[in-house]
């Protein structure tokens, strides 16, 4: 008998993190796989970091902190938007979660009603899709394609729109494309959206400091737009801090203070010791932990490079974040004696058993032509990763 719920029943695991497990479970057993599934960087927490978190232990701060974060948090996330970003939020328009994926839930189940619209330019990140569903909106993709650099174009978005639309929700730099959008591109987005007083705008930035470009550019710099917009931040990738799980949202008061009474009812707020050591990264100066950038830039160059030489595979040039996002659609048709690759799930299994090389199926990310990549992990690992993917695919014919 099944017992659970329609909800629960419902909801898909998250891909990612499904992937992780498998080749987990497999290295346990003994397989030599390489896994290229889960998006985290490969880095320790700084040491400054590290030591703010056992000073907080030190100072008592192991009692429940205020549901919307620490005070002294909130205001350097706020410092941080003006002289990051440019962006006025006062402390209170900030709700400091636990992770941005906490986040983007309180976001969601804040602001969808069931039947709600919600438009999602696809590829979009895993989760996305799940959230809108437990909160019984809609989703409504978008399609893009590798050779716009995976964006949409205003227009579709536009024809996206109905009077149920309630939300636009998007990444930039993006996971999985690692796609980064333009002021110009921003600004025609927000344009389009304008017109639309009940559309909202969830802008996830969780990768803006892993960039390859000059700057980063916020939806939410648009004055016409801003009250709009829902700014998602937070520490896991930028100051590699994926296990202290603290995430947030710049927003309007209202919002804001939703996210707030919502979190009072799941988690009443953000791990206490988390928060200080977020406190020390978010109020440093962001230029220390460049050698975290610059190393994945590296590596994006090294995976590019040895990805040239795999015949049959279309990829754009991420500006950002740590995958690669190639269509491998070319090779679906093709077989390897019993194993046969139909889509993007089969070429992934095949790769796990006959590579050893554990990644992503676009599908969980709305593009069944594509698998995800990420190349956060050591030099010697993605050279030998990428020829045994090479080897693997030759063999199917
Ligand atoms: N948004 C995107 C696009 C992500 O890739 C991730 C990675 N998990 C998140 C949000 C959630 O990040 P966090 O670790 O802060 O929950
Ligand atoms: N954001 C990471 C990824 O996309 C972490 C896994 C997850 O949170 O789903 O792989």
């Amino acid at each position: 008998m099944n017992y659970l719920s329609t909800r629960i029943n419902d909801l898909k695991e998250s891909a990612t993190i499904a992937m992780a497990r498998l080749s987990r479970e497999l290295q346990e057993q003994g397989h030599d796989i390489i896994s290229l599934s889960l998006g985290e960087p490969d880095f320790v927490t700084p040491n400054n970091i590290c030591d703010a978190a056992k000073k907080a232990i030190d100072d008592g701060f192991t009692f429940y902190p205020p549901i919307a974060g620490f005070r002294d948090l909130r205001k350097a996330i706020s410092e941080k938007f003006k002289r990051e970003n440019n962006l006025d939020y006062s402390a209170d328009q900030i709700i400091v979660s636990t992770g941005a994926k906490q986040s983007i839930a309180n976001v969601i189940l804040s602001l969808i009603n069931p039947g709600d619209e919600v438009i999602v330019p696809a590829p979009y990140w895993v989760s996305y899709s799940q959230i809108i569903k437990l909160a019984g909106g809609i989703p409504i993709y978008i399609t893009t394609s590798v050779v716009n650099d995976f964006k949409p174009f205003p227009e579709q978005i536009n024809n996206a729109i109905t009077s149920k639309t309630k939300l636009f929700i998007f990444s930039s730099p993006c996971n999985p494309t690692g796609t980064m959008f333009s002021k110009e591109e921003l600004k025609s987005i927000a344009k389009v959206i304008h017109p639309h007083p009940q559309i909202f705008i969830l802008s996830d930035e969780i990768y803006e400091h892993i960039r390859f470009e000059a700057t980063h550019e916020s939806i939410a710099q648009f004055d016409f737009i801003k009250e709009r917009v829902i700014i998602v931040n937070g520490v896991s990738k930028g100051y590699a801090m994926t296990g202290w799980r603290i995430g947030y949202i710049g927003a309007s008061l209202e919002i804001a203070k939703a996210c707030d009474k919502m979190q009072g009812q799941f988690t009443s707020g953000a791990c206490s010791i988390a928060q200080k050591a977020a406190l020390e990264a978010v109020s440093s100066e962001w230029d220390q932990y460049d050698f975290m950038r610059e190393s994945f830039l590296r590596r994006r160059d090294l995976v590019l490079g040895l990805m040239k030489d795999i015949p049959g595979i279309k990829y754009n040039i991420p500006k950002g974040a740590f995958y690669v996002f190639p269509d491998v659609s070319s090779y679906f048709g093709k077989g390897n004696g019993d194993d046969k690759i139909n889509n993007a799930s089969d070429l992934c299994m095949y790769l796990l058993k006959d590579a050893k090389v554990s990644i992503v199926t676009g599908e969980a990310f709305g593009d069944a032509n594509c698998v995800r990549l990420s190349y956060a992990t050591t030099d010697e690992l993605l050279i030998e990763s990428m020829k045994r993917i090479k080897a693997s695919l030759a063999k199917l014919v």
